[in-house]
C-alpha cells in the first residue's frame, strides 16, 4: 500500500481546477507552473509527490528547508516563500532556484553580497504586501519600482517578478481586485523598462483561490493543502 495516495488523488483533481482556470481565462497550461508546498509535510511525502509528477516545491523556513532538501535527495527545484533573515542568506544561496519572499532592500543587500561570495546569481522576486495588512511581510504597491531600481543596481540578484499572499478569505473572489491589482503593478513595472529586470513571474494564490489568481494573470501558484492535506500545526 501507498500511503502517499492521497498524494497523487489531489494532484488529479488539483490540475483538472488548474486547466479549468486557465480555460476559462483563454490561457495555455504551461503558462502556470504550480508550486508544491510541502512545509511541515515529511521528505517521505515530497518523494512520492515527485513520483507523481511534481518537481517544483516551496518551503517557507531556511531550517526547514535545508534539512528536506538533504533528506529528499534528489534533484528537484526549491522555492523559498517565507520570510528571510539576513543571517541565514548563506544557508539557501545556490540550493533555491528562486527566492520568492524579497522585502526588503537590507535582505537583497545580503542576498548580493552571498550570491557573489558563491559565483552565482540568485533570481528573486519582490513580495508585496497588496492588501496593506499590517500582519504581513511584503513591501506596499507604492514602493515597488523605486525598490525594483535601487536591487536592480545588485549585480548577484536578478528579480524576475512579484509575489504575493493575499488575505486569508473563504471567500476567493473576494481576493480577485487584489490579483488584478498585482498584474497591473507588474505590467506598470515592465512599462518602465528599468536595467537587469524582468516581470515575467507573477507568484499569487494558494489552495483557497488559486484559481481566481490564474484568471488574473498568476504565473506561478503555490498549492500546500490542496495537494498535502490539512497540516498539523501542533508539534
Ligand atoms: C503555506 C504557504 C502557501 C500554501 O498555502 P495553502 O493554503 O496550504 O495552499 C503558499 N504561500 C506561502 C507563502 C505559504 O507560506
Amino acid at each position: 500500500m501507498d500511503p502517499y495516495r492521497y498524494i497523487c488523488d489531489n494532484y488529479k483533481l488539483l490540475e483538472q481546477r488548474i486547466q479549468g482556470a486557465c480555460d476559462r481565462a483563454c490561457r495555455d497550461r504551461s503558462e502556470v507552473q504550480l508550486i508544491a508546498v510541502s512545509k511541515m509535510n515529511p521528505a517521505e511525502a515530497v518523494i512520492a509527490a515527485n513520483d507523481y509528477g511534481l518537481n517544483v516545491f516551496g518551503e517557507n523556513k531556511v531550517q526547514e528547508l535545508c534539512d528536506k532538501i538533504d533528506a529528499v535527495d534528489r534533484k528537484l527545484h526549491w522555492h523559498l516563500i517565507g520570510h528571510l533573515q539576513t543571517n541565514k542568506v548563506k544557508y539557501v544561496i545556490g540550493k533555491v532556484d528562486m527566492i520568492q519572499s524579497v522585502d526588503s532592500l537590507h535582505l537583497a543587500e545580503a542576498i548580493d553580497k552571498e550570491s557573489a561570495k558563491a559565483g552565482v546569481i540568485t533570481p528573486i522576486l519582490l513580495e508585496i504586501n497588496i492588501a496593506d495588512e499590517g500582519s504581513k511581510f511584503g513591501i506596499k504597491p507604492d514602493e515597488a519600482e523605486s525598490f525594483a531600481r535601487e536591487i536592480s543596481e545588485f549585480k548577484n540578484v536578478k528579480i524576475c517578478g512579484l509575489m504575493t499572499v493575499a488575505p486569508y478569505t473563504l471567500n476567493p473572489e473576494s481576493n480577485r481586485l487584489y490579483f488584478r491589482r498585482m498584474k497591473e503593478l507588474s505590467v506598470d513595472i515592465t512599462s518602465k523598462n528599468i536595467d537587469n529586470i524582468s516581470m515575467n513571474v507573477l507568484s499569487m494564490g494558494m489552495t483557497g483561490d488559486f484559481e481566481v489568481a490564474i484568471e488574473e494573470g498568476a504565473t506561478h501558484i503555490r498549492v500546500g493543502t490542496g495537494l498535502f492535506g490539512a497540516r498539523n500545526y501542533i508539534n
